[in-house]
């Protein structure tokens, strides 16, 4: 149901207030790895609005590879981050990471992300094909693009056809850096589904430096969104602050995927 054999058209998601997701535009999502606390969410939310960026990431559910890591505010800080971002007119993007939680989420959410690590957890696709919120499915730490795409046919054949594809870097051998952003998977994807395909620079590459440079070949290589971390002071963030760029960085890297996008 996800092949371009199936529907020829793009799918375009829709998440209400002149925000949609799909071919014919270009979406920008940005926000901290993880959501900290009231002040922190303002000053992102005034960021985006100053560059008239319409959705925000932030986790509240962190999948952290030390349990001993920060594991975010959960519902509480949803909440939180829902009351800004409505006063504001900003879509929120959030981390779902089991079953359970869609219920008490899906009140406060507008999209759903799934990460990486849980990228072929059936049971909360096919529980997310149910609910009826647009999700982010991102590919798995080694995962194939027929992988990432029949993960994505759990979704859609329970009957949810708001899906967006996220590439975010697979694990390989080099220690350079964090992951390998692969880029040859939105060419390829755009030829395969109809599903809109976003990347993933922060967590593709993990070094700050080197972020901009990959979201802008992400736009270049066709990608109809970008989703990157970005917070007031990095070097301070509870998760993700080596890949997290701060508000100036963050701003000209807008202006230029715009631009960029232009010269598509
Ligand atoms: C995230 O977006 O902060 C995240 C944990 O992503 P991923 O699942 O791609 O590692
Ligand atoms: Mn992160």
């Amino acid at each position: 149901l996800i092949s371009r054999k199936w529907r020829v058209e793009p799918t375009r998601i829709d998440l209400g207030d002149g925000v949609v997701v799909g071919e014919g535009q270009f979406s920008i999502m940005a926000g901290p790895c993880s959501i900290e606390n009231e002040r922190q969410i303002e000053l992102v939310v005034e960021h985006l609005k100053e560059n008239n960026v319409k959705i925000m990431r932030g986790g509240v559910f962190k999948p952290r590879s030390s349990p001993y890591a920060f594991r975010g505010l959960g519902i509480e800080g949803l909440q939180m981050f829902y009351r800004i971002c409505r006063e504001n007119g900003i879509k929120i993007i959030t981390e779902v990471m089991q079953v359970s939680q869609i219920e008490e989420m899906i009140d406060y959410v507008d999209v759903f992300q799934v990460g990486a690590r849980n990228s072929q957890n059936f049971n909360l696709l096919d529980s997310l094909g149910e609910a009826q919120k647009p999700v982010l499915l991102k590919r798995g730490i080694s995962g194939t693009l027929e992988e990432l795409l029949q993960a994505s046919e759990y979704i859609f054949s329970n009957g949810n056809e708001k899906i967006m594809l996220c590439e975010r870097g697979i694990r390989g051998y080099e220690k350079a850096y964090r992951n390998i952003l692969d880029l040859n998977a939105v060419p390829v994807l755009k030829e395969k589904t109809h599903l809109p395909v976003i990347v993933d620079p922060s967590h593709g590459i993990g070094l700050r430096d080197y972020v901009a440079d990959m979201a802008l070949a992400a736009v270049m290589a066709g990608a109809d969104g970008v989703i990157y971390e970005t917070h007031q002071k990095p070097e301070e963030a509870f998760s993700d602050g080596q890949q997290t760029l701060n508000f100036k960085e963050s701003e000209r890297l807008i202006r230029r995927m715009r631009q960029a996008y232009e010269l598509r």
